[in-house]
């Protein structure tokens, strides 16, 4: 077994911690309080060539898919928010069309992506979360035009990006076989943002509605073919797992960092709480907890890259587990610093409410559950 990452993954990591360490760490708490788009940070990352990590050669890319795992892992240490901006615009929003977009689609949208080009997707709606089969938003055919009405909740991104994948179905008494998935600029007539969410954490990335009245959509901008729409959303979400994952490890281990440093300098009853026994069992099982969330990620991502193919129960595996062990880690850095990590002062409190949508998007802990399930049983 080689547990080493190949010299310019190595080349890549140490480029993206740089960047972290000078870029992204001394904004992340501004940008927690002030809830503002880190616009000049993205475009940075894309300068940096971030964004390409995970795309093929031919439009522009320039790393494999352990790459973009390891760069969501870093992002994310510095600021969970801006982890998302960046692994929804280098994955979730783009494997659609880089998964089953034509070459002329590849070429126009995917091409723009490696330069930091920030995209969103339009999956949830008020009445389809977990259960995305139910959704209600319509298309109809008109001409060279698809015809989209309806609306989307909670899409990370949604006011920024410069384009969407998003899925509506043709019919709701066909259920999923109903579905397409399409291809949306941010211009497109019809098209408007609408409740912009006020959240617990990740206060940097925004989290937006998207209407779509009377939306005209070219022919063109089909993804695949109709009535493929369920398949696209769920291979794309199945691809994006992994990323997540490695957004909490990113999240955890910047809590554990941080609950190191404190344990060691803060002394109580005369000495540092860190030779404390109860401070040792936490800082122990919150290292077993990053470790392990580590190795499934990476084999996971491994797996990947070795078959070109998101493994279905690894992948949950590593998300389950990673989001699960952050929420721990977190709690017991808070526990750790006491009262002072419930204040502001300490970045360890942004940590604690970043954690927790890991728990839910991209497939809740319940549904992560579900698929290593259905897979372990052989039941469908
Ligand atoms: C900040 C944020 C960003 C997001 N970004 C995006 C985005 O970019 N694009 C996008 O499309 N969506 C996005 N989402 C939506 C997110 O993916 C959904 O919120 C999530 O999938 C859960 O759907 P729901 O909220 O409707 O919960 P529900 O599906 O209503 O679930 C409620 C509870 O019931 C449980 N449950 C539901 N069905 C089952 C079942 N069959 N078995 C067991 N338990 C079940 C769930 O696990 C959960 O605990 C985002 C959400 C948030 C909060």
């Amino acid at each position: 077994m080689d547990f080493e990452l190949n010299e310019e993954q190595k080349m890549f990591q140490t480029m993206v911690r740089d960047f972290v360490t000078k870029e992204v760490a001394p904004l992340a708490s501004e940008w927690d309080e002030t809830e503002k788009f880190p616009y000049d940070t993205v475009k940075a990352m894309g300068k940096a060539g971030m964004f390409g990590a995970g795309l093929s050669e031919n439009v522009g890319g320039n790393g494999d898919i352990i790459s973009n795992t390891i760069a969501a892992e870093e992002v994310s240490y510095g600021s969970a928010g801006l982890g998302v901006i960046y692994l929804v615009s280098t994955g979730l929003a783009i494997y659609p069309i880089s998964l089953w977009g034509n070459e002329e689609q590849k070429q126009k949208y995917l091409t723009r992506s490696v330069n930091g080009t920030i995209s969103a997707f339009g999956l949830t709606e008020t009445m389809a979360g977990s259960d995305v089969a139910a959704m209600q938003t319509k298309y109809t055919r008109d001409g060279d035009y698809y015809i989209l009405n309806g609306s989307k909740i909670f899409i990370t991104n949604g006011s920024e990006a410069e384009f969407y994948t998003t899925f509506a179905t043709k019919d709701l008494s066909l259920g999923y076989r109903g579905i397409s998935g399409f291809i949306l600029d941010k211009d497109a007539p019809g098209f408007s943002i609408g409740k912009v969410e006020k959240k617990m954490g990740m206060h940097p990335s925004s989290t937006s509605e998207l209407i779509f009245d009377n939306c005209k959509v070219p022919a063109e901008n089909l993804l695949g073919e109709e009535g493929r729409g369920f398949r696209i959303a769920l291979e794309a979400i199945d691809e994006s797992r992994v990323a997540i994952a490695a957004q909490a490890l990113g999240t955890a281990r910047a809590a554990f960092d941080a609950a190191v440093d404190y344990a060691k300098e803060r002394k109580q009853y005369g000495t540092e709480i860190a030779r404390l026994q109860a401070i040792q069992w936490m800082l122990a099982d919150m290292a077993v907890d990053i470790e392990t969330s580590k190795l499934l990620i990476y084999e996971a991502s491994w797996l990947t890259h070795k078959t070109g193919k998101s493994p279905l129960k690894e992948a949950a595996m590593a998300k389950v587990y990673a989001s699960e062990a952050a929420h721990r880690v977190c709690h017991k850095a808070v526990q750790i610093f006491g009262g002072y990590g419930y204040t502001k002062d300490f970045a360890v409190e942004r940590y604690y409410r970043d954690q927790r949508l890991l728990e839910i998007y991209e497939g809740t802990s319940e549904m992560q559950r579900w698929t290593i399930a259905r897979q372990v049983t052989g039941m469908k």
